[in-house]
C-alpha cells in the first residue's frame, strides 16, 4: 500500500522507525527488535539506511519481514551522496523485486573526507537528483523526503532551504517527515512557511523520546535542534536517574504527540531506534487517542 493512502485519511497515523543491523552477526538480535515493534501493528514502520550504504541489503530485508510476517507496510530509506549511478539504480532494482511501494529518498550527511570534493563531479549531489531517478526508473514508488522545522545545518536562510524544499516536492516527492523536533510552536511556523510557499503534501512530524541523557548529545548534535526550558530542566533533573530520565523522555514526548494531534497535525512518525519498549510505552499512553 502507498503510504499516501494512509497520510490522507482522516484518521491519526502513528509511524515508527527502526534501523538495520551493520553486521550479520547481529542481524538475528536487531531483527527480533524489529519484530516487536511491529507487532505493536503501528501505522507504517520505517527502516533507514546505513550512510555510505552499507547496510543497504538488510535495510530491505527488515522491511520485506516486516510486511510479510506482520502485514505492516513499510518505508524503506535510500542515500545517494555516497554512491555512483550504477549502484543507486542497482539499489532502486532491488527494491522493486522485494516489493517494497515506499522508499524515504535522501541525500545522506556528506561523509567527512568528501566535504572539500568538487561536488559537481558527484553523481548525486543532492536528494532532488535522487528523487528524479527514481521516477526515470519507472517504477511506481511512493516516494518521501526529509524536511527541517529548525533549517538544514547546511543551508544560510530557512527561506533557501524551502525553496529547495519545493524543488524535491516538484521533482515528485509525495509526503514529508521532518527532523525531530522538541518545541512544537517551531513546526506550527514552520508548517505555515511551507503551505505559503506552495508544499502542500502530507508532512509527518518526527518526534524522538530522549530516554537517556547521553542520547540528549548525541541528538542536539546530529540535528541541531532548539532545546525548551521545560526540555532542559526535565534532563537537568533525572538525567542521572536513567529510569527516571527514560520516564520523563516518553512523557515528553506523549505531550508532544498529544499537543499536535490537538493541533490537526495527524501523522506522527516516532525515532523508536529499535526500543520495543518505548514504542509499547508510547502507544499505551495514546490508546484512547489513536481508539486502539
Ligand atoms: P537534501 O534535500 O539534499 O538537502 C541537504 C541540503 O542541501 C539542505 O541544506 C538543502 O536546502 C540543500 N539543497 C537541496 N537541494 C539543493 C539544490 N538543488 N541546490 C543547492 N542546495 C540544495 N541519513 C542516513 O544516512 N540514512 C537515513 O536513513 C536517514 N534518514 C533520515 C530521515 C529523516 C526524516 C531525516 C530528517 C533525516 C534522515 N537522514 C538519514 C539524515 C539526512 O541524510 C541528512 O540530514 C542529510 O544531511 C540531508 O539529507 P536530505 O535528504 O534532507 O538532503
Amino acid at each position: 500500500m502507498k503510504l499516501t493512502e494512509i497520510l490522507n485519511r482522516k484518521e491519526l497515523s502513528l509511524s515508527f522507525e527502526v534501523f538495520p543491523p551493520k553486521t550479520q552477526d547481529v542481524f538475528d538480535v536487531v531483527k527480533d527488535a524489529t519484530e516487536k515493534i511491529a507487532a505493536l501493528k503501528p501505522s507504517f514502520v520505517s527502516v533507514t539506511y546505513g550512510a555510505g550504504g552499507g547496510t543497504s541489503k538488510y535495510t530491505l530485508k527488515i522491511a520485506e519481514n516486516i510486511k510479510r510476517t506482520y502485514g505492516v507496510e513499510t518505508l524503506a530509506h535510500l542515500t545517494c551522496v555516497s554512491s555512483d549511478k550504477n549502484t543507486v539504480r542497482e539499489r532502486i532494482h532491488d527494491m522493486q523485486l522485494s516489493g517494497i511501494e515506499n522508499v524515504m529518498a535522501l541525500r545522506g550527511d556528506i561523509p567527512e573526507d568528501k566535504i572539500n570534493d568538487d561536488r559537481s563531479r558527484w553523481d548525486y549531489s543532492h536528494a532532488v537528483d535522487l528523487i528524479r531517478e527514481l521516477k526515470k526508473s519507472g517504477a511506481d514508488f511512493c516516494i518521501g523526503g526529509a524536511c527541517y522545522p529548525e533549517t538544514h545545518p547546511e543551508s544560510a536562510t530557512s527561506r533557501e532551504d524551502i525553496l529547495h524544499l519545493k524543488e524535491k516536492v516538484d521533482a515528485g516527492c509525495d509526503f514529508l517527515t521532518t527532523q525531530m523536533f522538541f518545541d512544537n510552536d517551531l513546526l506550527y511556523a514552520f508548517l505555515y512557511k511551507i503551505r505559503e510557499a506552495g508544499i502542500n503534501v502530507p508532512i509527518i512530524a518526527g518526534i524522538m523520546p530522549i530516554t537517556s541523557a547521553k542520547q540528549v548529545e548525541r541528538a542536539i548534535k546530529l540535528s541541531g535542534s532548539f532545546m525548551p526550558r521545560r526540555f532542559k530542566s526535565l534532563v537537568d533533573r533525572f538525567g542521572s536517574d536513567p529510569l527516571a530520565m527514560k520516564q520523563a523522555g516518553i512523557a515528553y514526548a506523549t505531550d508532544q504527540i498529544i499537543d499536535l494531534y490537538a493541533n490537526n497535525v495527524k501523522n506522527v512518525h516516532v525515532y523508536t531506534m529499535n526500543k520495543p519498549d518505548v514504542a509499547e510505552k508510547i502507544m499505551k499512553n495514546l490508546s484512547d487517542i489513536l481508539g486502539k
